[in-house]
């Protein structure tokens, strides 16, 4: 924050509720100057502006002010495209997968496209232990499956969906839309992993800091 956005936070503070005039004479500056410090402070939350009333302190500090806008940010807005394979393809398949499209885990569909489970790394090195050979051992036997699979919908929050990946342990959530009048039954339109929220962090820490 500039000094003179912290000298007009001040004034409002002590003053409110208070012009754009008033504040404006209380520093010596005309009206026209502090229109830009004004609009930031009223846009960042820090200010509300009440017409014919003036301006008011809204007491949000900044923590609850960035707090707000993580709750805001929504898993649609961020999610990549999922990486999907048929439960019939081979442990071998999926593993050649991984590397090709540089993923960590994969979403396994059922003949429907519809979801039927999730294979991770830990998934594939275990299928890979002993002497078995891994084209004859199918995705569908190594995945989690549905319905012990958790997900996201597009329009839940970013912070639900990182709570989501704490809370289970887990580096990824498929991103589905509920097929109408079938339980249990999702088409896979996206996937939210770790990366996904990595992404959103460095991304907020780019923006303007008032
Ligand atoms: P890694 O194998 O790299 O540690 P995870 O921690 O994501 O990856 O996976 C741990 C276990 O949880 C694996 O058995 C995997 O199949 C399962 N798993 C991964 N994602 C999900 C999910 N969204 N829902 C349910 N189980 C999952």
């Amino acid at each position: 924050m500039s000094k003179r956005q912290e000298q007009i936070l001040q004034i409002v503070k002590d003053h409110e509720p208070i012009t754009g005039e008033q504040i404006a004479e209380m520093l010596n500056l005309t009206r026209a100057t502090l229109r830009p410090d004004l609009a930031i402070l009223t846009m960042s939350g820090l200010l509300d502006a009440r017409p014919r009333v003036g301006y008011f302190y809204t007491g949000k500090t900044g923590m609850r002010l960035v707090s707000e806008r993580i709750r805001k940010l929504k898993v649609k807005d961020y999610k990549a495209p999922p990486i999907l394979v048929e439960e019939s393809v081979s442990a071998y398949d999926a593993i050649v997968t991984l590397f090709l499209e540089d993923v960590g885990t994969i979403f396994v569909v059922n003949k429907e496209r519809h979801l039927a489970g999730v294979i991770s790394r830990k998934d594939l090195l275990r299928a890979s232990l002993g002497n078995k050979n891994l084209e004859d051992v199918p995705a569908g036997v190594i995945m989690t499956r549905m319905p012990n699979i958790i997900t996201v919908g597009l329009e839940d929050s970013l912070f639900d969906a990182a709570n989501k990946l704490i809370e289970y342990q887990i580096d990824s959530l498929p991103v589905v839309i509920p097929v109408e009048g079938r339980k249990n039954t999702y088409e896979v339109v996206g996937r939210f992993t770790k990366t996904t929220i990595t992404r959103a962090f460095v991304e907020m820490g780019k923006e303007e800091v008032i």
